[in-house]
């Protein structure tokens, strides 16, 4: 069967997790629209990004980001914006030690909702403050390696690695489903959702 028709479509919910001003919106922004800017974002937020890929194997995947509306500054995310992802960000500023110190916290947050089975991409973001580095690479790559993540560092100002952690999780994403078919499932229970609403 030929990976390119339109059964194999897929749709993967990414999200985007860590403390308020690592640089989560602008990782997304930075993805999709090939931007960057300098304003805090925690208030500007948006629903949900979208981007169609071919994956590795010609696949043709929809990512769906979707982002938060801020409320990680009560370091706290609703359990259904977690509950809804395929695979997770999960970012911290290299320049801000205490938002590396959290990584762990919002790691519990995540187990809770989905287990330890979804795709985590750890990221250091920010990577061009290098003056004010406070979180080495070595450190980030050892708590991604005690954690089975992949890890990356970033940069939004200068356009380093943004596409690449993307497309890394993805690619999880996918090898972990079994390189099933994700916009089924996920179809399946949107109209279970629905019924439940009891709609006419
Ligand atoms: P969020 O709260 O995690 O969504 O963070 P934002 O995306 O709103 O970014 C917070 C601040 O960090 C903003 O002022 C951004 O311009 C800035 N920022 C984001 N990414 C980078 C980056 O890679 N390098 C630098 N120098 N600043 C960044
Ligand atoms: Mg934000």
């Amino acid at each position: 069967m030929s990976k390119n028709n339109n059964q194999n479509k897929l749709d993967i919910k990414i999200i985007t997790i860590g403390d308020s001003h690592v640089g989560k919106s602008s990782l997304i922004i930075n993805y999709i629209d090939n931007k960057f800017s300098n304003v805090y974002m925690s208030t500007i937020g948006f629903d949900l990004k979208a981007k169609q890929i071919n994956l590795k194997d010609g696949t043709e995947a929809k990512i769906m980001i979707y982002d938060t509306a801020g409320q990680e500054r009560f370091k706290s995310l609703a359990a259904n914006y977690i509950k809804k992802a395929n695979g997770i960000l999960l970012v911290y500023d290299i320049a801000d030690k205490t938002t590396f110190g959290n990584i762990g916290m919002w790691m519990k947050s995540i187990t809770q909702e989905k287990g330890d089975k979804l795709p985590i991409v750890l990221v250091g973001n920010k990577a061009d403050l290098t003056e004010e580095r406070e979180v080495s690479s070595e450190e980030g790559k050892k708590l991604a390696e005690e954690n089975g993540f992949h890890f990356f560092e970033t940069s939004c100002k200068n356009d380093i690695n943004v596409n690449e952690c993307f497309v890394d999780l993805a690619e999880l994403v996918y090898e972990k489903s079994g390189k099933k078919i994700i916009q089924n499932s996920n179809k399946k229970l949107e109209n279970a959702s629905n019924k439940k609403k009891g709609c006419c």
